[in-house]
């Protein structure tokens, strides 16, 4: 995976705050959505100039979900939001298995503890009072388990222990994203807006949602996604939403969130790396800082690998209609430590250009046209057309050896990197 920590975040941020309302693009978005063809669907547009590295827009999720063995492996996040709530050192010293290191700069460290806030039915923890009143207004008054937090016969905890059985890391998708789109529009009082903005997110003819289950559950798919939705249906059936519980419906959802679901990856220690890079230190003070953070990333890989984020996915209305291509003009961030998306130009971008970001890594942005488009077919279900692509159109339809290697790989590890590189 090439995702790290460092990665996963840019500057800034800080404590709880500013997330809560709906969902949504912030003021001035520099881009739109049009509908393309009715083979290509929908795409985002540039509405005036863009220049590299400027922000195109931030966007908020209309819902969004930890990873849920994620969350059991204690990586501490925000129920709403997903800001980590370990402190930088904190998250160090897990990650390292060792409780006695001890960072520099502490000061550095954007958590707030001070802020977090818990449910008091059910005591999840949020960063802040604002995620817990949002979460709280739009769904967690149906999800919230109370006093039965711990109990594994409770019918959201069955679904949730189905969900892990089926579903082990590297995680690209969460059952509780379905769960609080359910929740959302059972506890609206203006159901119809909440189900228009859902049906906004692209969807699939039956053969391709098929397609997508197989390739998040496996080969016993069917049975699964049967058992799935008779346990999603124990814990939350609602008769508003009642196509979403037929066989056919169940399916068209847990395809949509396959589909559209978008990687989310914070990380307290990223935040603290990057406000260390900012800094402004005389030369040996640098040298040594540098010195030491390379070294930590080092024996943090040796301990846990690649799992370094707290890791989640969500539904972003925008997001959602940017196209692939194998030379993307943009990319997606999350900067702010939290669920907010930030799309940012990778190149200049003329009003009226489309802004396309890769789905693709950028290991496997280097790869042959063929295992692109293996890996896109695979995983996203359609043919890229992109000018790189076009361009090598005539190129031999074959691999190296070096490449066929490399697709010894799962599938999932490549659906995985995509989603979590942040
Ligand atoms: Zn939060
Ligand atoms: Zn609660
Ligand atoms: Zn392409």
């Amino acid at each position: 995976m090439a995702a790290s920590a460092g990665d996963a975040c840019g500057g800034g941020g800080g404590g709880g705050g500013g997330v809560g309302g709906r969902a949504g693009a912030g003021a001035g978005a520099a881009a739109e959505a049009r509908f393309i063809s009715s083979a290509k669907g929908k795409g985002l547009f540039a509405t005036k100039s863009i220049r590299k590295g400027d922000t195109v827009f931030v966007e908020r999720p209309v819902v969004a979900s930890q990873f849920l063995w994620n969350a059991l492996y204690n990586y501490r996040a925000c129920d709403h939001c997903l800001r980590a709530l370990e402190t930088a050192e904190e998250n160090a010293q897990r990650l390292l298995g060792r409780s006695s290191q001890v960072l520099p700069h502490p000061e550095q460290c954007s958590i707030r503890k001070d802020l977090h806030q818990q449910c008091p039915q059910c005591q999840v923890t949020y960063c802040s009072a604002e995620c817990r009143q949002s979460a709280w207004e739009q769904y967690h008054q149906v999800l919230c388990l109370g006093p039965s937090r711990e109990d594994p016969t409770h019918p959201l905890n069955k679904l949730q222990e189905a969900w892990r059985n089926m579903h082990y890391p590297p995680e690209t998708s969460s059952i509780m994203l379905m769960a609080r789109m359910v929740a959302t529009v059972k506890q609206a009082k203006d159901k119809d807006w909440w189900i228009k903005v859902f049906s906004q997110f692209c969807s699939k003819t039956a053969n391709e949602e098929e397609e997508i289950v197989h390739k998040l559950l496996g080969d016993k798919f069917k049975g699964q996604l049967e058992l799935l939705r008779l346990l999603f249906t124990e814990a939350l059936y609602d008769e508003h939403l009642s196509r979403w519980f037929t066989p056919e419906g169940f399916q068209s959802l847990f395809a949509l969130v396959g589909t559209n679901g978008q990687g989310i990856g914070t990380s307290s220690l990223s935040q603290w790396v990057h406000a260390c890079d900012a800094l402004d230190l005389p030369m040996p003070q640098r040298e040594q800082l540098d010195a030491f953070i390379d070294q930590l990333y080092k024996d943090i890989e040796k301990e846990s690998g690649e799992f370094l984020n707290c890791e989640g996915s969500g539904l972003y209305v925008l997001q959602s209609c940017c196209n692939h291509s194998c030379i993307p003009n943009a990319e997606t961030s999350f900067p702010d430590n939290n669920f907010l998306l930030h799309l940012t130009a990778l190149e200049d971008i003329e009003a009226g250009e489309e802004i396309c970001i890769s789905y693709l890594d950028c290991c496997q942005r280097d790869r042959s046209r063929h295992s692109r488009h293996k890996i896109l077919r695979e995983n996203y279900l359609f043919t890229c057309s992109c000018p790189k692509c076009l361009a090598q159109a005539d190129d031999a339809d074959v691999t190296s050896d070096e490449e066929e290697e490399g697709e010894g790989e799962t599938d999932d590890a490549e659906l995985e990197d995509e989603m979590t590189d942040v």
